[in-house]
């Protein structure tokens, strides 16, 4: 298929950054492409393909209810709705149009109000809510959060992810325990985790997930937990989530691949390591670099190539050898989060001993320019 990189001109990408949705997210397996054909290949009655599949990945998850969405910003869009309109028919159709005398507050710890590609914030006002920050950016506890929560809240929004602050914040368990205090919910946006259980059985009331990110389903989300609040999400189809319609390819495509996710045993962070030790040992030989083993810092599984410049000796600086590397060919993508304090990282889930080779190479190259 390389004709059709040339048919548009586009570039081979070596991608070691991640899911990151900026290079497609993933490559899901080809037992999901058939699955996704045969999708895309047949008529359904969509009601029941929702019910039926979701009903599905709910026995599969042990959990009450599940919907297949557009991706994990629409869950979160229409998590939020949900939360608004609880089921009452004309707040679904004037949900924008008309203010409503009902809670819109979307209460969230400050130092989750993060920036994923695309502001939390925006996806919470797509969904009619508005915003609350808890705490500070450096620290949100139960009372804080607590203390955040009135009359006007609609729900409480916990972000677990590597994006969001991590030191004196909170935990789901914690959030969950104040949700149930205030009789509010809790929805928890977990987009690229990988346990698609843990956040429902410490209490959340919605749980968002991203379909392309650690399920490696196609483009797709999933809102799994409480019964009437999944079919309040499923409601919004006649709302705001016909601006963000799932077809019938991505609902067989992620159910399928959520079946086989809890099935194959993940590449764990041990056989990740070893992976990446001669790719580690050739960039350790190059002047100015030290690279060495770090742990993913929001606690998952993962283990990644951290390499440190000292731009004097090496020739270049962190940050620019992440626009070198991106303008090669192949384009090499790391993760460069930490490039303005000298450092980046390399993620090798998605790259082949081959490709690690070549990534070896364009550092070299660098260093010789
Ligand atoms: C990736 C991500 C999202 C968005 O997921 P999409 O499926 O791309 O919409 C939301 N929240 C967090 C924390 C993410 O990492």
């Amino acid at each position: 298929m390389s004709s059709i990189l040339e048919k548009y001109n586009l570039k081979h990408v070596i991608n070691a950054s991640g899911r990151m949705t900026a290079l497609g997210v993933s490559t899901p397996l080809p037992e999901v492409e058939e699955t996704v054909c045969f999708g895309l290949n047949h008529y359904f009655e969509m009601k029941d393909l929702v019910n039926k599949s979701g009903e599905y990945i709910a026995r599969l998850l042990d959990v009450e209810n599940a919907v297949v969405v557009s991706s994990a910003s629409a869950g979160i869009a229409q998590s939020v709705a949900a939360m608004i309109v609880r089921g009452n028919a004309y707040r679904l159709e004037h949900l924008h149009a008309h203010a409503h005398d009902v809670p819109t507050e979307i209460v969230i710890p400050k130092g989750h109000n993060v920036n994923y590609g695309a502001p939390v914030g925006t996806m919470i006002n797509l969904g009619g809510g508005r915003i609350v920050e808890a705490g500070w950016s450096n620290e949100c506890s139960a009372a804080q959060l607590g203390a955040a929560i009135n009359a006007n809240t609609a729900a409480i929004l916990y972000i677990k992810s590597h994006h969001c602050v991590q030191k004196s914040m909170l935990t789901v368990e914690d959030a969950a325990a104040v949700a149930k205090a205030h009789n509010v919910p809790l929805i928890v946006d977990a987009a690229a985790e990988e346990d698609l259980r843990l956040y429902y059985q410490q209490g959340a009331d919605l749980v968002i997930y991203s379909g392309a990110k650690a399920i490696e389903g196609p483009t797709s989300g999933l809102v799994l937990g409480k019964h009437e609040y999944v079919e309040w999400v499923k409601q919004q189809t006649a709302g705001i989530g016909r601006a963000m319609k799932v077809g019938k390819e991505g609902i067989l495509g992620l159910t399928h691949a959520i079946e086989l996710y809890l099935e194959r045993q993940q590449e764990s962070g041990t056989a990740m390591v070893e992976k990446m030790a001669p790719f580690i040992n050739g960039l350790n030989a190059l002047p100015g670099i030290q690279s060495r083993v770090v742990w993913d810092s929001a606690g998952r599984d993962i283990a990644r190539a951290e390499v440190s410049f000292d731009a004097d000796v090496f020739g270049l600086s962190a940050k620019d050898a992440v626009t070198k590397l991106q303008n090669g060919n192949p384009a090499v993508y790391c993760r460069a989060y930490k490039a303005n304090e000298g450092s980046i990282e390399f993620d090798v889930r998605s790259v082949s001993q081959e490709q690690l080779q070549q990534v070896l190479a364009a550092m070299t190259e660098l260093n010789q320019e």
